[in-house]
């Protein structure tokens, strides 16, 4: 289809006004009736390229979809887009069933959204529906190679045979090869046109800090981000409870979310979560994959994932709109060793301690952290991203042959006996009970690396552990050995480049700078509230009225009349019918009140032009003058400054036995506002000038 309409329908449904990669193609292919399979990755706006054919083809488009809680949010979507959608599931009554079947057949809906284990039920009503196009989205639950596999997808492939000259589109964002292959075979599709979009997602920043102080570096970083939603990956239940809970005593809501708790306390976090009621989850893995929030603004793992897909896959549920989020992971060796445990006691262990490996040798790289996650993909990237910790601030090597002859040397003087936080101590000669306990302090290098902080020691081991010089025991309290290559750096002069260690200082002022900051009302909060409570009144996400993106674009280009809403990037026709006039009106409201403070502002600045160059001696006709503004302006001036308490003599201008006059001149005349009856009342004989500052007179003595 011609580019053009594509476009206009693009705006005009969903208000977007260009496509992102592939969305365009893989339409065009779709609606040229050709088999398709799509894989992109979370974010990458897989929806839209079966819901805009949806509009354009003549008939109804079946949606299947796995989880129960997107189908809502994806037909709540639509519907503010003013598109007809509905969805059948098991968690519906049989009457509402069949109420949208009826209206599936009265050609009431384009899309309709499906579970798999509902086709069966609904078979004999295809009989009576023109389908045009058949999307399955999460397209790897068929395979049981992916990681999801689901029972109720194998059937799917008898969609194909019967209907076979429907179009299947199938989509995921899964890019195993053998995943793939599976699906095209399974789905039975033909020939299909593959597309493969980059899994890079350049909005994500990525970062790798080792793992002391976790909590306090965690709160800080909320404190730091007020508002933003954020979800933190932990390894155990009882890790999540807890940080929950220390997250919550710093005045942040916060909670838990893992396979262990209740369904229906399970199902109020999440949308607490998704509702923007509760800023942060601490969760499993178990989170985030039902959920298609798309301003989730952060993701923190507090421990190190389990490989690379896992990660990858978790961090990808930041930022889907598209606005800059940012990714932190911790690396903490005890970790290492837990999950190194887990991997060689489970199913193929030989795998998942490669794996893990390859997720270390990820969060101890000394290159662009996202060429090492996109070359894990097959994707072959040769610019540094500059958007990761390593770009930013590349490492610094100097020669570390003397910390490392120390070290190792410390190592050998404990016999290999003892594991790192231990050796450490031992280096910076700490005076505690298990060095006393074990004579430590009268061995002879003792406190030979005092002059190192804690922190850096651990650095320099992990770093010397990862060159090869020493080893954990895993299988033996963790203890530190020496590799046969230590000798080379402790007998025969090998030099040893280390790493410079950075430790991030947070500056707790730059934390009290940013609050006071988003103390500050700006618009995009008063966007923010008015979306929040517009999504409480049609009980869907706020993200599903705008998203973050919308709000900032509003932000900056402050709309205030329909043709310019509708240049919004993320408003269509729908959008600006239902919700234009409110937030136009919120805008406007907003400016006005920005021009009122300046204006208010400004007069402030001319009253006191005029009150001090009248208290320096000018006259009121030199003050005009100078000023080139009326006399009676700078009178009027004079009079309101007078009323609020300055202090000026005004009998000059005016006497007592004048101004009782006025007082009373003003109850009879019942208090008038203008200035016209008194001068009448007076015959004209008293200036208009005397009864101004008379009556100012009058009003201050009140
Ligand atoms: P996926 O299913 O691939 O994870 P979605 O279809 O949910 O991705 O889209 C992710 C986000 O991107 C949504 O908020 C969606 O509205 C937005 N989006 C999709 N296509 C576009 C586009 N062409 N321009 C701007 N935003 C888009
Ligand atoms: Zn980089």
């Amino acid at each position: 289809m011609n580019s053009e309409i594509l476009h206009a329908k693009l705006k005009e449904n969903f208000g977007f006004e260009k496509f992102r990669p592939n969305q365009e193609t893989i339409i065009n292919t779709i609606l040229s009736g050709q088999d398709t399979l799509a894989i992109m990755p979370t974010g990458g706006g897989k929806s839209i390229c079966f819901q805009l054919p949806a509009l354009v083809l003549p008939g109804i488009t079946i949606v299947i979809s796995p989880l129960i809680a997107l189908m809502k949010d994806q037909v709540d979507s639509l519907k503010t887009n003013g598109i007809t959608a509905c969805y059948i599931n098991s968690s519906q009554s049989s009457e509402e069933q069949q109420y949208y079947i009826d209206n599936l057949k009265s050609n009431n809906f384009k899309l309709v959204y499906i579970a798999p284990e509902s086709l069966s039920y609904l078979d004999s009503v295809f009989n009576e529906l023109t389908i045009s196009l058949i999307a399955i989205d999460e397209a790897h639950c068929i395979s049981s190679w992916g990681h999801d596999f689901r029972p109720a997808y194998t059937n799917l492939g008898y969609l194909k045979s019967r209907f076979p000259s429907t179009p299947v589109l199938a989509l995921t964002a899964t890019a195993d090869k053998a995943t793939r292959t599976d699906i095209t075979k399974q789905l039975n599709l033909r020939n299909p046109k593959t597309f493969i979009a980059s899994f890079d997602r350049k909005n994500l920043s990525l970062e790798v800090r080792p793992a002391l102080d976790r909590v306090k570096q965690i709160i800080d970083f909320i404190e730091e981000r007020p508002n933003e939603s954020g979800i933190i990956y932990c390894l155990s239940r009882k890790t999540t409870e807890e940080l929950a809970q220390k997250i919550q005593k710093s005045g942040i809501t916060a909670k838990a979310y893992h396979a262990g708790l209740d369904n229906t306390v399970r199902a109020k976090t999440q949308d607490e979560f998704i509702n923007d009621d509760c800023q942060v989850v601490c969760a499993t893995i178990a989170f985030g994959m039902g959920i298609d929030k798309s301003n989730v603004r952060w993701v923190i793992h507090y421990n190190l994932p389990k490989n690379i897909e896992g990660y990858y896959q978790e961090i990808g549920r930041a930022g889907r709109d598209g606005l800059p989020a940012e990714t932190l992971l911790f690396e903490s060796y005890a970790d290492v060793i837990q999950l190194q445990k887990f991997a060689s006691d489970g199913l193929n262990s030989d795998i998942q301690l490669a794996k893990l490996d390859r997720m270390k040798q990820y969060a101890d790289a000394l290159s662009c952290r996202r060429k090492i996650l996109l070359s894990y993909f097959g994707e072959l990237v040769t610019e540094n991203c500059g958007n990761c910790d390593i770009c930013n601030n590349p490492p610094t090597f100097f020669d570390g042959t003397i910390l490392a002859q120390k070290a190792l040397s410390a190592i050998s003087r404990l016999q290999q006996s003892e594991p790192l936080a231990v050796i450490v101590d031992f280096l910076r000669g700490s005076r505690n009970a298990y060095i006393y306990e074990k004579n430590y302090q009268s061995l002879k290098t003792y406190g030979i690396g005092a002059d190192i902080s804690w922190y850096d020691w651990n650095q320099y081991l992990i770093q010397l552990i990862n060159l090869g010089y020493c080893e954990i025991a895993f299988h033996q309290h963790n203890k530190i050995l020496l590799t046969p290559f230590a000798k080379k750096v402790l007998f025969e002069g090998e030099k040893v480049k280390l790493n410079t260690v950075v430790k991030k200082v947070i500056d707790k002022n730059e934390i009290k700078e940013t609050k006071a900051k988003t103390t500050k009302i700006t618009l995009f909060e008063i966007l923010r509230k008015l979306r929040y409570e517009i999504s409480k009144d049609e009980e869907v996400p706020a993200y599903v009225i705008f998203s973050d993106a919308a709000l900032r674009q509003m932000e900056t280009l402050r709309p205030m009349s329909d043709e310019e809403f509708l240049a919004i990037d993320g408003v269509g026709k729908a959008k600006l019918e239902k919700y234009g006039q409110e937030f136009i009106d919120a805008i406007v409201y907003f400016e006005n009140a920005k021009k009122k403070k300046a204006k208010a502002k400004k007069e402030g600045n001319t009253y006191k032009t005029t009150l001090e160059m009248f208290l320096n001696g000018n006259t009121i006709e030199d003050i005009a003058l100078k000023r080139n503004l009326g006399q009676t302006t700078i009178i009027s001036h004079l009079a309101k400054l007078y009323i609020d308490g300055h202090d000026l003599d005004l009998s000059q201008f005016v006497s007592d036995e004048e101004v009782k006059l006025l007082h009373k001149a003003q109850v009879e005349l019942e208090y008038p506002t203008a200035l016209k009856p008194y001068f009448d009342h007076f015959e004209e004989k008293m200036s208009y000038d005397k009864i101004r500052f008379g009556l100012a007179i009058v009003e201050r003595n009140k």
